[in-house]
Formats: structure tokens, C-alpha cells, sequence
């Protein structure tokens, strides 16, 4: 069965042992079939349990989606879990991927639950506590050279062995999807109107929007989009500026076409907040008893810009990550 189809050209994909990151036109993979990916959590017992919707203790109308209480601190967990099942599905042998952040934990902690081994490659200056925590899951980790230095080597591998991508493969939307789905569980079908995000590569926000698309409320929801202004990727790619927010810290989102495009379906905004908003962001919601990574801060630093505008009804944000780890 291919269960890739190219949203560029409309060609077909199969994912086996090996899988090619683009179709040979260039353009990205979307799901032709993700009735056939396993959704574990859902097909299997326990292994993705439901996280809370959490009460903002300052802001009356602001709930929290908290995926920082993930089993490895962030929503990464979800995709990359079903991105291991197919993955297992699939035949592969071998895992192999590009980061150094949360993907590449979570890619670890889903790896070494469904046995696969998995080949981190990261640049050289990959903190030891990182690589720690990506050993101690059992991954082997190639730590050499710069980001494009340590991608290449990734590639190479690719040709081999599976590439475990959280950009690349469309099963890990259908993973961060459940987030939505359990959204609209605990909301009883009816969620705030204003869904506010952090977005680099948009692997959590694309996952949402296949949500709203499928169960035809996406024109009761507004997507914000929040990113740093100093790494404008959304609005302005292939800008060198650099971002603390990591996991918002991305240049040119190979999926950024995808994203405006559910952005505008969605009545959708980007808002961008300073390095100095993302910091106090930090600060205050550390206050409220919850230590956040810089990008899920970001998120809270885009809500303060809302009110500040005069949105004053309610609004759920995603925690993205924990920064216990970090970040
Ligand atoms: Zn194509």
C-alpha cells in the first residue's frame, strides 16, 4: 500500500526499511493512508497517556495543553511513538536522525520501546548532559563537525537505514494530532476559540490542523502562531537571526508553505515576541510552579500580546516542553 502521497505532484510513496525524505519532484510527503499508521495509546494500552488541561492561575480565561508532562518532557513524544510503530511496520532495522533537541529524545525514549537502535547525529558541541540523556535511552550518538555537517552525515545514513524525521514523515503529525483529539475530549467538543502555539518546524501545529480539518469545527478555532522575532522563519525565511527559544529557532521551515496555508484556513495570525518577552514569559509562568522550555514560554509571551490587544475571551495554549531539561 503506498501510504505517502506528494502534496506538491500528487505521486505516491511507500515507506519501507527506507524511505526517500521527498518525492522526486522536491515536494513533501502528506499521509495518503493514515488509517494504516498504528496510533499507539489508542491501538495498544498506556503508552501515550492523556496529559491535562491545566487552569492558568493568574489568567481566568487561559488553559494550558501540558505536553511538557510527556514521559521525556514534551510533545515530541506523541509523534514519535507512532513514527516508531510504522517505522516497526515498515521493516526497519535501523533508525537514524538529525537533532540534538526534544526530537531527538523523543525519538530515543520511542526507539528503545519498540527496540529498534537508533543513530543520533548531532554537532560537536553537543552538551555531555544532552548526549547523557540520549545514551542512557540507548542511542548511539555521533556528536562531530557543525548542524550541516552532523544533517549530512544523517542523509548519508539515510540511504541505509530509516529516517526517523519529525519534519520529513507525516506519521508524526498523525501522532501530535492526538493532542488535538484529546483536546476536544476533555473539552466536550467544544474547546476555546483561540489555540495558541509556539511554531519552528510546525510539527505540532500541523498535527492540529489535521484535527480541525477532520472533524469539520476548524471555522470555530483560530491558530495563532507564535514565534521568535528574532528567527522569523513564518513570516520572513532564511533569515540568519538566532532565537534562545530552540524549538522555535528554525530559519526556513521546509513545511512552510503547509502551515500558511492552515493558517489562513483558520482565520490564523502570527504573532512574534521578543527575546526579552520569552525570558519574562519564563520568569512569571516559574512563578505559577511550571518550568517551561523557551519555546513553550514563547507561547505565553503570545497570549500576553493578545490581551494586550484586547482578546479578553478564552484561550488554550500548548505547553510544548519542560525545562527540566533544559532549553
Ligand atoms: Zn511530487
Amino acid at each position: 500500500v503506498n501510504d505517502l502521497i506528494c502534496a506538491a505532484c500528487g505521486r505516491e510513496g511507500r515507506t519501507g526499511p527506507v524511505w526517500p525524505a521527498r518525492c522526486l519532484c522536491g515536494g513533501l510527503w502528506s499521509a495518503a493512508t493514515p488509517e494504516l499508521y498504528p496510533t499507539p495509546g489508542v491501538d495498544e494500552e498506556g503508552v501515550i497517556e492523556p496529559v491535562p488541561l491545566w487552569p492558568d492561575p493568574l489568567d481566568p480565561e487561559l488553559w494550558w495543553k501540558r505536553e511538557d508532562l510527556n514521559g521525556t518532557g514534551s510533545f515530541k513524544d506523541r509523534g514519535a511513538t507512532v513514527l516508531a510503530a510504522v517505522a516497526e511496520q515498515a521493516g526497519a532495522r535501523r533508525l537514524v536522525l538529525d537533532s540534538s533537541g526534544s526530537a531527538a529524545l523523543a525519538a530515543a525514549s520511542a526507539a528503545a520501546r519498540s527496540q529498534l537502535p537508533l543513530t543520533v547525529h548531532a554537532p560537536g558541541t553537543l552538551p555531555r548532559a544532552k548526549r547523557e540523556a540520549l545514551e542512557v535511552l540507548g542511542a548511539t550518538v555521533v556528536a562531530a563537525g557543525n548542524r550541516g555537517a552532523a544533517s549530512a552525515r544523517a542523509q548519508e545514513a539515510a540511504e541505509r537505514e530509516f529516517y526517523f524525521s519529525h519534519v520529513y514523515h507525516p506519521a508524526f503529525f498523525e501522532g501530535t494530532a492526538q493532542s488535538g483529539v484529546e483536546v476536544l475530549e476533555q473539552t466536550g467538543g467544544a474547546p476555546p476559540p483561540v489555540w495558541v502555539l509556539p511554531v519552528g518546524n510546525g510539527s505540532l501545529f500541523l498535527g492540529l490542523a489535521l484535527v480541525l480539518a477532520r472533524v469539520g469545527i476548524g471555522d470555530a478555532v483560530r491558530l495563532v502562531a507564535v514565534q521568535a522575532e528574532a528567527c522569523p522563519g513564518l513570516r520572513a525565511p532564511g533569515g540568519s537571526g538566532r532565537t534562545e527559544a530552540a524549538g522555535i529557532g528554525i530559519a526556513d521551515p521546509p513545511r512552510r508553505e503547509e502551515i500558511l496555508v492552515a493558517l489562513s484556513r483558520h482565520r490564523g495570525e502570527i504573532v512574534e515576541v521578543t527575546e526579552e518577552e520569552i525570558a519574562a514569559a519564563r520568569e512569571s509562568l516559574g512563578r505559577r510552579g511550571v518550568a517551561a522550555e523557551r519555546a513553550a514560554a514563547a507561547a505565553e509571551a503570545g497570549v500576553r500580546r493578545l490581551r494586550a490587544a484586547g482578546e479578553d475571551g478564552p484561550i488554550l495554549a500548548w505547553l510544548t516542553g519542560s525545562g527540566h531539561r533544559g532549553g
